[in-house]
């Protein structure tokens, strides 16, 4: 990751979010034609613009805000625009801010004026104004450091050395390919999506790439991802003016387009409003997660809680029932867990309970269903699994829990097991009761125990 010591960070808001802060470009000149291709030029590098032909009007701007740029010409209607640069030099909110003198005479430069500006550019013609100030604009204004990662595919040497350099400096990580079969592969292999710190962000492709597969097949292959990684904006780089091809990629769902050659503030301006987006977009799935994880999971354990448990557990078994695989059924009950709390405090009791949770999580496969059913009781649903493996692991679980010892207490369970063998019939009540009462069964046994009781 490239860090430049002038690049600031960008601003964010109270919620983690990049802020869209438009940057801000102040226009003194007399000459109307040039005042308004100043002012065309500066917005379309994403700057909002005021602007004036007066040292008078100036002033009432800077007082009242401070600019990323500012352009003043040596003629105003009621002085010299040396006049209003000396009043910024002077003036601490204007002090760093780049200065942009403008001026007819052909001989001026910036070394013979008597006060601080940061670039001349004498009035010519029209093209060459336009491409002075983007020039100025890449020498003097500080990078933004953005943050995200970059997929990026494009065949043309001199483009993609033009975009990679113009991305460095921002701090955007890129990870730049020549052909979709490459990009493919890596996209492929990045297999987190979302606000996770190592996903793409976005994906810029050239269209006429090296290799089989053009950009139209790199937009096809994101967009079928269905697991977030699809939903990365893409922008494509074109120097085609082919609007059926444009509308054709649009409905194949490209966000953007990005003509060649590529205007720097241009790129960091559509990059930035489309990461921004992604990232409002990824907030909002993490609060929807969050809530979905709020209404399943039992805060302290980590386990499904028992809405989760009744909500899932019929479909498992009918699930089971209809591919006829086996489907095993483990009640457990902590052993005198009343006199844990009445001992030690409910405090201590709570930090039994989550690491029996924990212990419980991590000891099944991920299709298995552990939940929290009450208090001090747990179930565990077990797919793809007869009566002799659930036997085996309620033993090898009664073990572990004994082996234990959470806060160096002596925890022993009691548990219940049963089974429906492939294709049996059998609903969660009728698999709950006869578990519920191999724990009965185990309790009156002398606890620290496995019973299995079948199902009627
Ligand atoms: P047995 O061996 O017969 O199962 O005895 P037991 O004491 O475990 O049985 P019982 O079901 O009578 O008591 C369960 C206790 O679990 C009662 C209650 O205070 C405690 N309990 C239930 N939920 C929680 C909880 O969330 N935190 C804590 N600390 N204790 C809980
Ligand atoms: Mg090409
Ligand atoms: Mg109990
Ligand atoms: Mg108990």
């Amino acid at each position: 990751m490239f860090k430049f010591s002038r690049a600031r960070p960008i601003a964010k808001n109270n919620d983690g979010l990049p802020m869209i802060t438009t940057m801000r470009a102040l226009i003194i000149e007399k000459n109307q034609a040039y005042r308004d291709l100043l002012d065309h030029t500066l917005a379309a590098h994403g700057f909002t613009t005021d602007s004036g032909d007066s040292i008078e009007s100036a002033c009432l701007y800077a007082d009242d805000a401070p600019y990323d740029i500012i352009c003043v010409n040596q003629e105003l209607k009621d002085g010299s625009g040396e006049e209003f640069v000396s009043y910024c030099n002077r003036h601490q909110r204007h002090q760093d801010t780049p200065i942009l003198f403008l001026t007819e005479n052909r001989d001026l430069k910036a070394e013979d004026l008597p006060v601080r500006v940061d670039g001349v550019i004498h009035e010519l013609n029209e093209h060459q104004i336009e491409d002075q100030i983007v020039h100025f604009i890449d020498q003097h204004l500080d990078p933004v450091f953005y943050e995200g990662r970059i997929l990026f595919v494009e065949d043309d040497a001199e483009v993609s050395a033009d975009i990679l350099g113009k991305l460095q400096k921002t701090g955007y990580q890129v990870s730049h390919f020549t052909s979709v079969e490459a990009a493919r592969e890596e996209f492929d292999a990045v297999t987190v999506y979302g606000s996770h710190a190592e996903a793409y962000d976005l994906a810029i492709t050239g269209l006429d790439l090296d290799g089989e597969l053009k950009g139209e097949d790199l937009v096809s292959f994101i967009r079928s991802y269905e697991d977030g990684r699809g939903f990365i904006p893409i922008i494509a780089v074109t120097r085609d003016n082919n609007a059926n091809r444009r509308i054709a990629l649009y409905k194949m769902g490209v966000n953007d387009f990005l003509p060649k050659p590529v205007l720097h503030q241009e790129l960091l301006v559509r990059i930035r409003n489309l990461i921004t987006n992604k990232r409002l977009l990824d907030k909002v799935h993490d609060i929807r997660r969050e809530l979905h994880a709020l209404a399943t999971i039992d805060k302290l354990t980590g386990c499904h809680n028992r809405h989760s448990l009744m909500e899932f557990a019929e479909k498992f078994i009918a699930t089971s029932r209809r591919h006829e695989y086996s489907i095993s059924l483990l009640v457990i009950d902590l052993d005198h867990f009343k006199a844990i709390n009445d001992n030690h405090g409910h405090a201590v009791g709570d930090v039994v309970l989550e690491l029996t949770g924990g212990l419980l999580n991590a000891s099944f496969r991920e299709g298995d269903l552990v939940a929290r059913y009450g208090g001090e009781e747990f179930v565990v649903l077990m797919t793809h699994c007869n009566a002799e493996d659930a036997r085996g692991k309620a033993e090898e679980l009664r073990q572990a829990i004994e082996n234990l010892k959470p806060n160096g207490l002596d925890i022993t369970t009691s548990i219940g097991v049963t089974s429906l063998e492939g294709g049996a019939k059998g609903d969660f009540e009728a698999m709950f009761r006869a578990a519920d009462e191999g724990v009965y069964a185990a309790k009156e046994g002398g606890r620290n125990r496995v019973v299995y009781i079948a199902v009627d």
